[in-house]
């Protein structure tokens, strides 16, 4: 019998939820601190206790996972706490293709492969020197936003970066990567393809709150000018939102251009499962992507009962956490497993 697994955070009960939804024995890997929470779900039906998620790294877990036939799903967190080269040594069958996730956590390859999609991108800076208009500073992989800041010149950057060296968030000009930053409406864009039957499915979008910039606008600007704080782009929740359908004919367009584009350039199987484009629709309508995740982001979890977008495609309630499993179904049944799972 097969089991989906994944680590306790960011997604863990929606995909669990959903796995358990499609016939799935389900598999938490949880840091001994989060147990309390975990065991509140009687879907989980197995809980392996760790100390830090990076245990799985060691043999003794790798055989409990693989005793179970467990497929790990990947998200956000997994990226976060291990390395690239970490993630790709995994032997436990991981959902979609692990090695693009290292497309995610590289700035020059994320870029190269927005570009090969023909999305339209923020220029991006690459040395403080150029600074000469509004900039955005983030830090590589998935920091959730946390260290970024705002910036409009070199010698006001330099502050900022001395700041967060002070505070050991980062180390260097190194840790940071510089981009123009764009205006306009969030929108965070969920796709699922399915390469078992060549489909783009839209599955939703999300917007972000984000501690402190999305508090700034309830303090009035004499005050905002007074206080030295800098503020932080750090993710604490999602809420929903949908799109002028106008704009949907473009939505599909640029996740077709991206599961193509990672055909090309992503062995062996390119973009499968679920992703998410991320950026800002300006005054015209107009969409900058300024990143990619490359698997299952938390703005899913909105839509667990499924969206106004997966109500078009399915007559039942479809959350991406069970969309996932269901592939996994599929692809078990037509002895296809090789294409889903790296
Ligand atoms: P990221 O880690 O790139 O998803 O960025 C975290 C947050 O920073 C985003 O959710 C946006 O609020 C903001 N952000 C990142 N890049 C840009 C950009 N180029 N222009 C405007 N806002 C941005």
């Amino acid at each position: 019998m097969t089991s989906i697994g994944t680590l306790g955070s960011h997604c863990a009960l929606q995909v669990l939820k959903g796995a358990k939804d499609e016939g799935f024995e389900t598999l938490l890997v949880c840091e001994k601190k989060r147990e309390r929470l975990y065991r509140r779900f009687n879907f989980i039906d197995k809980i392996i206790l760790v100390e830090s998620f990076r245990d799985i790294l060691e043999q003794k877990y790798a055989s409990q996972l693989n005793e179970q036939n467990t497929i790990i799903i990947p998200h956000g967190t997994l990226i976060s706490q291990m390395t690239s080269s970490e993630i790709e040594s995994i032997k436990i069958p991981i959902f979609g293709n692990k090695w693009i996730l290292r497309w995610e956590s590289d700035r020059m390859m994320k870029e190269k492969l927005m570009i090969e999609s023909r999305l339209h991108i923020p220029k991006s800076i690459p040395n403080p020197t150029e600074i000469n208009d509004l900039t955005i500073a983030k830090r590589h992989g998935a920091a959730g936003g946390k260290g970024y800041f705002l910036t409009t010149s070199e010698k006001d950057y330099k502050e900022k970066r001395d700041h967060l060296i002070n505070q050991g968030i980062i180390k260097g000009d190194s840790d940071l990567y510089l981009q123009e930053y764009a205006f306009g409406v969030s929108a965070y864009l969920q796709y699922f393809y399915s390469p078992i039957n060549n489909e783009l499915e839209f599955f939703g979008i999300d917007r972000r709150y984000e501690s402190d910039i999305d508090g700034l606008g309830r303090i009035p600007a004499p005050q905002q000018i007074s206080v030295d704080k800098i503020p932080s782009f750090n993710v604490i929740g999602n809420s929903p939102l949908v799109l002028r359908e106008s704009l949907l004919e473009e939505v599909y367009s640029m996740g077709e251009r991206f599961v193509e584009a990672a055909k090309r350039l992503v062995p062996p199987v390119g973009m499968t499962g679920p992703f998410c484009l991320e950026g800002v629709y300006n005054e015209d309508g107009q969409f900058t992507t300024f990143e990619f995740s490359a698997r299952i982001v938390a703005g899913t979890n909105l839509y667990v009962d499924g969206s106004p977008y997966t109500a078009f495609m399915y007559n039942e309630p479809m959350s991406m956490g069970r969309r996932i499993a269901r592939e996994i179904k599929i692809a078990k049944k037509d002895g296809k497993i090789a294409q889903v799972v790296t």
